[in-house]
């Protein structure tokens, strides 16, 4: 089989250059290209060295239409409004699009599914394994015990994140609701502060913690009379995140237009 061109946009970012190793480090595909931000420090860096390889000869990039002509899938873990210009150049060029990015709006997520007439998408709010089954776990819990049990899901993440709760701990909350039959926007309660009076029967609560270089941890806990269950994940390195994105690019290979989960990639859904 021919070996699959893969490009990273946002390649200089911390989710970026554990990409770019992966890509390096995986069969099957090799490095198309990387872009960063228009008047980002990294544009014209060669994309080697960035990552502390020698030099490939290939620059960072800031035009990603280029990246997009030259690629078979593209990684994208930047920002929302990044994002959804890049859904656009998928769409445009055919090229597989392999979303991590988290915190979009309704109307960027409509942007994506868009797209996604066009083109293969793969998004997920993480593309670790372990995540992956435990969201099959946390709706099969949910739906097992009911709402005599109160659903509570905890996460914490390192200092730089900037959207809460996390987009792992929000699919954990849908994989809760969809459980229970329930809409999460119906039942989420996403933040606690002063007199909230008493908890509602059926209500799914988060909680954020913010910290020190944590690559992210969730707990969602089942608590009843008596007893309670917790089901957790914590992901120790990035690594796991980026091998999964690249699994998924290489995935992409020969599939129709669509929406696709990290479910469907890892054969869960
Ligand atoms: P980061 O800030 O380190 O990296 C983002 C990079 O995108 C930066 O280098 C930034 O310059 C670049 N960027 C911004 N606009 C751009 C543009 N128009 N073109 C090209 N590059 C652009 O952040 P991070 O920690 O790497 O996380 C990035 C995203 O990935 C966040 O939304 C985070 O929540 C998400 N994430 C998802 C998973 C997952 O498994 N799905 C795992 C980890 C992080």
């Amino acid at each position: 089989m021919e070996t699959m061109k893969i490009g990273i946009v946002g390649c200089a970012g911390r989710m970026g250059r554990m990409l770019l190793g992966a890509v390096q480090a995986a069969e099957g595909c090799d490095i198309a290209g990387g872009t960063e931000a228009p008047g980002a420090a990294a544009v014209g860096r060669d994309i080697g060295e960035l990552i502390g390889l020698g030099p490939l000869g290939l620059a960072v990039g800031d035009d990603p239409l280029e990246l997009f002509a030259a690629a078979d899938a593209v990684i994208d873990f930047t920002v929302p409004a990044a994002t959804v210009a890049h859904a656009e150049l998928a769409a445009q060029a055919r090229v597989a699009h392999v979303i991590g990015t988290t915190g979009l709006d309704a109307a960027q997520e409509k942007a994506v599914e868009r797209a996604a007439l066009h083109t293969a998408v793969v998004k997920a709010a993480n593309m670790s394994l372990g995540v992956n089954l435990l969201l099959a776990l946390v709706e099969r819990v949910a739906a097992t015990l009911g709402d005599d049990y109160d659903i509570e899901i905890l996460e914490m993440h390192h200092r730089h994140k900037v959207d809460a709760p996390s987009g792992t701990a929000l699919a954990l909350g849908g994989a809760a609701a969809a459980g229970r039959g329930v809409a999460l926007d119906a039942v989420a309660q996403k933040v606690r502060d002063g007199v909230t009076g008493e908890r509602k029967r059926g209500d799914i609560g988060f909680a954020t913690l913010r910290g020190g270089d944590v690559a992210g941890e969730h707990a969602v806990i089942f608590a009843g009379e008596g007893e309670r269950l917790e089901l957790a994940h914590k992901a120790s390195s990035r690594e796991v995140f980026a091998r999964g994105a690249v699994r998924a690019a290489l995935w992409t290979r020969g599939r129709e237009p669509g929406l696709y989960s990290m479910r469907d990639v890892l054969g869960l859904a």
